[in-house]
């Protein structure tokens, strides 16, 4: 083994994607020296894959929508349980964070009159997506790597080094959140290249890791969405809130085997793409839940005339948040009326002409081309839900992004929870990361400012360095490989889509059992190029936050947004009041019940209060908000 590596910064980003990289710009441009350490190469963060859009109420193709009809917007898909005041931030704040985007170079797709174009998306009232085709996630990366490469290049000409104070380290395992008296101190990690250790000593360190997509047998998520940064933020003592609620995005491949999960863009249903069953029945028609009957055309002539007409007619039910389509796909095919892989079609060739489907979604017409022999300007698609995101997250302040018990940490993105109450809506995760990316890397350099760093102890690294090397210290134990592949049987099967308490209770058994197991994983050959050695610390974190997700799910006894319980249907507004808190005791996730923040009465009275009655207890109707 060579040396330890030691670098010293002022703000550590662990996280190269829109989170990652919005927070590593803010904390610089606050005039701190920052780290940003990610798994895979710089600019191929999970972010890249994200096709539809951005959500932004810019009202730049219909000027009804503003910041007020995006929140309610927000708060109707989570639900009622997200943290108001993040959505607050968010749908006051992403119109802005997209001008800036632009102003950095991004190129959107423009409606006639040169404004950024915006396409419509499930649960959205407007169209309101910011986009670029449906290679959205890319061009937002894009930019913002452009963005840290003119700071750099600032750098290069100020101090003669391009990297004097921000430095991206590709490649590289952040295995540890080092804390010394009570706070954050720094982290530990390894080279995924070579396995060689590095120490990074900082006051401040971002989580900005990601989604936890791989816990799940079929997933839409890249091979880094392994809950690590939800671990690295249990373990180093702080909170996940809300870890039941995970999005199965309705429309993933199907067939063949080697693409099962890959998404299939909502905006395909947005462009106009239909839903049938092998009966050639629309079937959505029978799934408009009671809460949305008045926003959703209960036939196909009005929702056909939505396309011409939106302010006449109610939106086609296809455009139903994601959690009521993937129930409703579950259904059709548990009922014999999918197709014999297990999905149902959709089709966009009837509606849209080729060239334009082409010129629309052309990333999705080159996958079903390329991937399953599929001409979509053709023909039908064959698609099934799929582990698309995860609501829950680490515990946060709204303002600051910081971690809720941990001074010196900050969480955004897909791994911090709360934004997205029960269900999150297409389109407000790219927001969500430029919203409160830029608020953690303001709350982050905030705190460096008022604080004095601590050093890492040399009994805080012998105990990260002794971690990483102990699945090499044991021969003949368990395969990490073999562990994985049961923990996504367990979690496909009982903690999936439509859950049970019985079933509940037998996964949190099993992966207690396969956790038990995971302790002797030991790794053949050595550091250098070896995929067991990364998968082994993977499983840690996938087997915490399955855990948490499975003793969250046990514990809410109703059906809401991403959380569907067979044994308990309805949404109850007992349920509503309460968010569920895990915590890491040293050997077990611990779950407790939070009550939830009230809507401040400015944000209650937005609200129709015959829709908040549908939610709301008639004590907090009276209330009429808590202020
Ligand atoms: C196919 C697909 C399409 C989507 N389309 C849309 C869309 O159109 N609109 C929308 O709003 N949302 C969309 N989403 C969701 C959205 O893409 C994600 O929620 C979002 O990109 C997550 O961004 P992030 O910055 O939080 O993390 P990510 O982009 O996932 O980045 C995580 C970063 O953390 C790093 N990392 C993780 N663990 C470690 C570790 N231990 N050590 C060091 N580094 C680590 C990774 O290497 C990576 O750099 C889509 C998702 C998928 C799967």
């Amino acid at each position: 083994m060579t040396e330890l590596e030691r670098y010293k910064y002022d703000v550590l980003v662990i996280g190269a994607g829109g989170a990652g990289l919005r927070a590593a710009v803010e904390a610089r441009e606050a005039g701190l020296r920052v780290a940003i350490i990610c798994k895979s190469l710089f600019g191929k963060a999970h972010t890249v894959m994200a096709e539809g859009g951005a959500a932004a109420s810019m009202g730049n193709v219909n000027s009804g929508d503003n910041w007020q009809v995006h929140f309610r917007d927000t708060m109707r898909g989570g639900k009622f349980l997200n943290h108001y005041r993040m959505a607050e931030l968010h749908a006051k704040e992403s119109p802005d964070r997209i001008y800036e985007l632009e102003m950095w170079g991004a190129l959107f797709d423009r409606t006639k009159e040169g404004k950024i174009s915006q396409r419509n998306f499930g649960g959205h009232e407007y169209p309101r997506l910011a986009h670029v085709g449906d290679r959205t996630g890319l061009e937002l990366i894009r930019t913002m790597q452009q963005k840290i490469v003119q700071l750099q290049q600032k750098d290069a000409r100020e101090y003669g080094d391009a990297q004097a104070n921000i430095r991206v380290f590709a490649e590289l395992t952040i295995t540890e959140i080092i804390k010394e008296g009570g706070k954050v101190a720094g982290a530990y990690g390894y080279w995924r290249e070579g396995g060689n250790e590095v120490l990074f000593e900082a006051p401040a360190v971002v989580i900005a890791t990601g989604g936890v997509g791989k816990t799940f047998k079929i997933t839409s998520n890249s091979w880094e969405g392994t809950g690590d940064g939800h671990a690295l933020a249990l373990k180093a003592g702080a909170n996940l809130v809300d870890m039941e609620f995970l999005q199965f995005h309705p429309t993933g491949m199907v067939w063949p085997p080697s693409v099962r999960g890959i998404l299939v863009t909502e905006s395909v249903r947005g462009e106009g793409g239909v839903l049938t069953n092998t009966l050639g029945e629309r079937f959505m028609f029978k799934y408009i839940p009671e809460v949305f009957k008045d926003k959703y055309a209960d036939n196909e002539e009005e929702a056909d005339r939505w396309y011409l007409d939106q302010d006449n007619n109610r939106r086609p039910p296809e455009l139903l948040p994601r959690d009521e389509v993937a129930r409703a796909i579950n259904s059709e095919v548990k009922a014999g009326r999918g197709t014999e892989h297990g999905g149902v079609f959709l089709d966009v060739s009837k509606r849209i002409p080729a060239e334009v489907i082409k010129k629309r979604l052309p990333s999705m017409w080159h996958q079903f081309y390329e991937l399953a022999g599929v001409d979509i300007t053709k023909e039908a698609m064959e698609v099934g839900p799929t582990c698309h995101y995860v609501m829950g997250g680490v515990e946060v302040e709204p303002d600051t992004a910081a971690a809720v018990g941990v001074p010196g940490l900050f969480a955004a993105g897909e791994v911090a929870g709360g934004m997205h109450g029960s269900n999150r809506l297409g389109g407000n995760s790219l927001s969500d990361l430029l919203v409160f990316g830029r608020r953690a890397g303001m709350g982050a350099a905030a705190y460096v400012k008022s604080t004095t760093p601590v050093a890492v102890s040399d009994a805080s690294v012998k105990a990260a360095a002794d971690r990483i090397q102990a699945p090499f210290t044991r021969a003949g134990g368990e395969n990490a490989y073999s562990l994985h592949q049961e923990l996504q049987e367990v979690t496909h099967n009982l903690v999936g889509i439509i859950r049970t308490g019985s079933e509940l209770q037998d996964a949190i058994g099993k992966i207690a059992e396969i956790r038990k197991r995971s302790q002797n994983v030991s790794v053949a050959g050595d550091r250098k190029f070896n995929p067991g050695f990364h998968l082994a610390f993977d499983l840690d974190n996938m087997l915490l936050v399955a855990e948490s997700t499975a003793k969250s799910a046990i514990a809410r006894e109703e059906s809401r947004g991403g959380h569907t319980r067979d044994d308990f249907p309805g949404m109850s507004d007992k349920w509503r009041q309460v968010n569920h808190i895990s915590s890491y005791n040293g050997s077990e996730v611990v779950v407790r019940e939070q009550k939830l923040p009230a809507l401040p009465k400015e944000l209650f009275d937005l609200f129709d209060v015959h829709e908040l009655e549908k939610y709301m207890t008639p004590e907090e109707i009276a209330k009429g908000g808590s202020n």
